[in-house]
């Protein structure tokens, strides 16, 4: 048996020379640029400054890591993926010198897995090497969580597909290259039968953004990087349909999976960078005569900070452990990426929110990276899919295993019970008198 809590000294080597280039090279650029699209919009000023950051990634061997050697990558599997997003969460920036951001990461595995050999050669190259932009487009203006009410259509005229329909919150669509779109391809099915991914090409007639949504209080209103789309009568060519016609929701699953494991182990990293800053402002700051540090209700939060964090992070980790042997999606790994991904927002809201509290005004205000870190709790709670339809999947996925008691009362009923071990154990009790 193994059972190992330790990082191998090669690759702990590894991990150090990550956090120093982190802090040194990743961290700063979240000062300087600081627009929505920034960190993935190849026409940001800010790709000029990250582009030889990313040849010293690739040059490291540290490029793309969540992909196997096939792809470019390291095939390193998801428990040292998830010690180096650790390190990467502490960065808007870091995912994209490193070439792990979503939503590129995951579409990069739908491309490798369903596209033709034309759409590797024209998007799968480009978007490995970090160049272009793509972006995954799913929810709809009148229903995200619930699939079952997507209007938005494929049908199919000759060569090519007509789409119809609009389209919500898609990520990075006004910078990219292509959009991989679920569409509603067969309406007399249910949803899961009759959806399908097709990509659509930037540019392509009949394809409109609307406007572009943003998140947080940071971002002026309209330059947002979320597209709400409306598609008329677009037309694109039949082999862009990824996958089997019906089979959307599989193929999406080759990537939902993947990128909810990795938003959770990039938040890892937010957490231990706001519990830094906890300690260190603690130890610095006095109030009655003594540092804040030694009043035990500031001691009762480092101590509550230590465990949740520990607890989430052990979490995270054992997730990707078990994807690593699993080597797939099964069930047991869904529960758990699911239980993580609701897990996600309430320790981070907890956690921050104390360290908030201890740091006082400054705290609150512009002037520590905290306010950042609690603008983007919530769409935690929201992207690739709400707390509650997670904790619905770890709860069914839970009761499996067990099934109703068979008579009245429950199997556990201690006066039924204690009758049976009576039975068994009773004639060593003293007769009483
Ligand atoms: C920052 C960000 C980026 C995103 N990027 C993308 C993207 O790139 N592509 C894309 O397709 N989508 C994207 N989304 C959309 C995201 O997937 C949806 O917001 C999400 O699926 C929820 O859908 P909705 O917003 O329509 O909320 P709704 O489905 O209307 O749900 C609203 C609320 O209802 C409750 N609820 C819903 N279902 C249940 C249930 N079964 N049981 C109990 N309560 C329930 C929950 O409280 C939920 O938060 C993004 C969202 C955010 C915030």
């Amino acid at each position: 048996m193994s059972w190992s809590f330790e990082t191998d000294s090669e690759f702990q080597e590894k991990l150090d020379w990550i956090d120093t280039f982190v802090r040194e090279e990743c961290e700063p650029l979240d000062l300087v640029f600081r627009g929505a699209g920034d960190p993935w919009d190849p026409d940001s000023p800010a790709a000029a400054a990250m582009a030889p950051l990313k040849e010293i990634v690739k040059e490291k061997r540290l490029w793309a890591c969540h992909l196997g050697p096939e792809l470019g990558g390291e095939g390193y599997g998801q428990v040292k993926l998830g010690l180096m997003n650790e390190i990467l969460g502490r960065s808007r920036f870091a995912p994209s010198v490193f070439g792990t951001q979503a939503p590129d990461s995951g579409n990069a595995e739908i491309l490798a897995h369903f596209g033709t050999d034309h759409q590797k050669a024209k998007y799968l190259q480009p978007l490995l090497d970090g160049k272009i932009a793509s972006c995954y487009s799913m929810t709809e203006p009148q229903a995200g969580s619930d699939p079952a009410q997507f209007t938005c259509t494929a049908t199919r005229d000759g060569d090519e597909w007509v789409i119809n329909g609009e389209k919500w919150f898609a990520s990075h669509a006004r910078f990219s290259e292509f959009l991989l779109v679920m569409v509603v391809t067969n309406t007399e099915v249910p949803i899961h039968e009759g959806a399908s991914i097709i990509l659509v090409e930037k540019g392509t007639p009949g394809m409109d953004i609307m406007r572009n949504t943003a998140v947080g209080p940071y971002v002026e209103q309209g330059n947002g990087v979320h597209g709400y789309i409306r598609f008329t009568d677009c037309r694109v060519p039949a082999d862009h349909l990824l996958g089997e016609e019906g089979q959307g929701f599989l193929v999406a699953q080759t990537r939902l999976g993947g990128g909810r494991v990795h938003h959770a182990m990039r938040s890892v990293g937010v957490l231990q960078k706001a519990m830094d800053m906890m300690c260190e402002r603690v130890l610095s700051r006095t109030t009655k005569g003594e540092l804040l540090s030694t009043k035990q209700m500031t001691q009762d939060k480092i101590a509550d900070c230590y465990t949740q964090v520990f607890q989430y992070r052990l979490h995270v980790l054992y997730t990707a452990w078990l994807i690593d042997k699993h080597k797939e999606y099964n069930r047991e790994v869904r529960k758990e990426i699911a239980a993580i991904k609701a897990a996600t927002p309430k320790v981070l809201q907890e956690v921050i929110y104390r360290v908030m509290q201890l740091h006082g005004s400054i705290g609150v205000s512009d002037e520590t990276p905290l306010m950042n870190m609690w603008a983007n709790i919530p769409e935690l709670g929201m992207v690739d899919g709400p707390s509650e339809v997670h904790k619905v999947t770890v709860a069914r996925t839970i009761l499996r295993d067990y099934e109703a008691a068979p008579g009245l009362f429950p199997t556990y009923h201690t006066h039924t019970q204690r009758e049976l071990a009576m039975k068994k154990y009773g004639h060593f009790l003293p007769d009483e008198k």
